[in-house]
């Protein structure tokens, strides 16, 4: 009776699971794992080639992660997420997250922040969660460091070099950053102009070293 009443809906195929729950087995294994990426940086990559794009280019960072291919199952579960937030989404993203390996020991974990006025309509950032969540599971202190100062389209509305170019100088760093080693954390990647321009910011107030750790990457049209 009682498991009757207490149960909630697969978010993709409807199927009835634990009300603690939001996704079943089945469709968890849509989330699409990326398998090559860059042999120098840890980029992903579509396919195994040597060395990305990227680390022909000015990089700041040192190393990135990222995990999953942002598929339909991804696009689908952070769409969701921005408008119902709650501990089945947290659940979620924890999992997603247990396969993590976080060798290097980290001074601060510290999400790329949105602009002000975004934030308002998104109230729910993932990467501040995802922050959260990797802080607590590895332990690395958690720090909000940048701030956004300037307000920038939307990276997936532009071309690659125009994407680098809109996103100069749209961060600021708040805080003192000098010798440490920064994990920055985002929910989704396309080109990375973002996040390298996050780690440009920290490496010029002076941190050691910034490594990225990403979600998703979304597919570069
Ligand atoms: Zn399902
Ligand atoms: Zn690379």
């Amino acid at each position: 009776m009682l498991s009757e009443v207490f149960y909630s809906e697969c978010l993709f195929c409807k199927q009835k699971i634990s009300f603690t729950d939001l996704i079943c087995e089945v469709c968890f294994n849509n989330f699409e794992r990326i398998t090559f990426s860059c042999h120098k940086c840890g980029y992903p990559l579509e396919s195994d080639y040597i060395i990305c794009r990227n680390c022909f280019q000015a990089r700041f960072y040192e190393k990135i992660m990222v995990s999953y291919w942002y598929n339909y199952e991804m696009r689908t579960l952070l769409k969701y997420y921005k408008f119902h937030y709650g501990f089945k989404n947290l659940k979620i993203f924890e999992r997603l997250l247990s396969g993590l390996c976080i060798e290097d020991n980290y001074h601060i974990v510290t999400p790329v922040p949105v602009y002000i006025s975004r934030r308002l309509v998104r109230l729910i950032q993932p990467a501040y969660y995802l922050s959260k969540i990797i802080s607590k599971k590895f332990g690395i202190p958690y720090k909000t460091l940048l701030k956004r100062v300037r307000f920038t389209e939307y990276q997936w509305k532009l071309k690659r070099n125009l994407r680098i170019k809109n996103i100069k100088g749209a961060f600021e760093c708040m805080d003192d950053v000098k010798g440490l080693k920064i994990l920055l954390v985002d929910d989704i990647i396309t080109t990375g102009a973002t996040i390298n321009e996050c780690a440009r910011i920290l490496k010029k107030s002076g941190a050691k070293r910034v490594d990225i750790f990403c979600l998703s990457k979304g597919m570069f049209l």
